[in-house]
């Protein structure tokens, strides 16, 4: 007889999602949704940017349930837990509120049913990377919220899903968004230090395989799949495929890193800090994932592909071809709307 070693801590139970709006927990959220899982997304109260009324709508039309709130605010947090009886919490909040995660620990902690809560980590292992400042301030903050929630008793999974797939700048906190370089690379150092990138869509769909796995209870889950360890040249070379030409190459030594980090240019030298820890001093790539606390996330579901790099820079390439398409129209319509008011005046006169 096979006996299961994925013991369900809470299959089907409710999840609630802080930061469902951001970058990270939108990725989350939809995965949660597209799991069949009863979503919660908490919502901070106040006026709305119309793409952050856009990705609410759309998680509402696909199922979520809105709750509105604050995650400092205690009572109000242990109120929305009980009334809603969630099993699961994720936190997905951005770089300026990590603490209030203190006080929703303290909150899921007097409620006493949460299953499993993931704080909001969903990059390097804070407890290994030490990335010089204003980045270390960061860390140091989520390794605050570790220790708390271990000193809690509340089951955890710490999500160390390294960088998300994208060329990485290096002042960018979501280079996601922004297509690979077009005109020249940036290459940090000689180029040489590996790096794990992960499609968001990916980074969804594995958080949401573990928060009922109880093999990732109390774990520092790793994402390390090899068809996404690119160095910096290999990830310049693969776009250049893509585009069919190359590109200049400038070096960004260690120095003009640390310089931009010293400048305390909030988010940019932030970014900067982990740029420099990631291929200069090889954060994600410099220790083995053998601890008593860690686990690689392929492991846990070989039979589950991760999307690969080269499949995430075709969408970049597509998403070029749309851009090229708009701007041909918008030349061509620039065109006609010259051309049109010269019959007009010709017209009138
Ligand atoms: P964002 O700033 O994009 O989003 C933060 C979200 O949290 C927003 O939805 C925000 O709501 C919500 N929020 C913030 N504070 C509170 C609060 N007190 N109560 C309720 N909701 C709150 O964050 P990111 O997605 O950039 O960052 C999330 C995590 O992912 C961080 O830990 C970050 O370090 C990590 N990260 C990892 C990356 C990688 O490449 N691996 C890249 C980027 C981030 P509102 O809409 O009201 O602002």
């Amino acid at each position: 007889m096979t006996v299961s070693t994925c013991v369900s801590a809470a299959k089907n139970g409710r999840i609630l999602i802080v930061g469902a709006t951001g970058f990270i927990g939108r990725f989350v959220a939809e995965a949660s949704l597209d799991a069949g899982q009863p979503t919660y997304v908490l919502i901070r109260p106040g006026p709305l940017d119309p793409s952050k009324a856009d990705i609410i709508k759309s998680l509402k039309d696909r199922g979520a349930i809105i709750l509105h709130g604050v995650i400092s605010d205690k009572a109000l947090m242990e109120k929305l837990l009980r009334e809603h009886e969630i099993e699961v919490v994720i936190s997905a909040v951005g770089g300026t509120t990590i603490l209030d995660q203190i006080i929703l620990v303290e909150a899921i902690q007097a409620v006493g049913t949460i299953k499993r809560f993931l704080p909001s980590e969903f990059g390097h292992d804070v407890d290994r990377a030490d990335p010089v400042e204003p980045g270390l301030t960061m860390y140091l903050e989520k390794r605050q919220v570790r220790r708390c929630v271990e000193k809690s008793g509340v089951p955890y999974t710490y999500i160390c899903c390294n960088s998300i797939a994208s060329w990485p700048y290096f002042d960018n906190k979501h280079p996601s968004e922004v297509l690979p370089p077009l005109d020249q690379f940036q290459i940090y150092g000689d180029g040489s230090v590996k790096a794990y990138f992960i499609d968001g869509a990916d980074i969804g769909k594995f958080t949401m395989k573990t928060v009922d796995d109880i093999r990732t209870m109390n774990k520092n889950v790793h994402f390390r799949p090899p068809s996404n360890l690119y160095d910096i040249n290999g990830l310049a070379s693969l776009w250049e495929k893509k585009i069919g030409r190359t590109l200049p190459r400038v070096t960004i030594t260690e120095d003009d890193l640390l310089t931009i980090a010293a400048e305390n240019r909030i988010p940019e030298s932030i970014v900067a800090s982990f740029t420099h820890d990631i291929f200069i001093k090889g954060c994600q790539v410099n220790f083995p994932v053998d601890g008593p606390h860690d686990v690689e996330i392929g492991t846990l579901y070989p039979e589950e592909s991760f999307r690969t790099l080269d499949e995430c820079f075709n969408d970049f390439l597509l998403k070029l071809e749309d851009e090229q398409e708009l701007e041909k129209n918008k030349v061509s319509t620039k065109t006609t709307a010259v051309v049109e008011p010269r019959a007009v005046t010709a017209t009138c006169a």
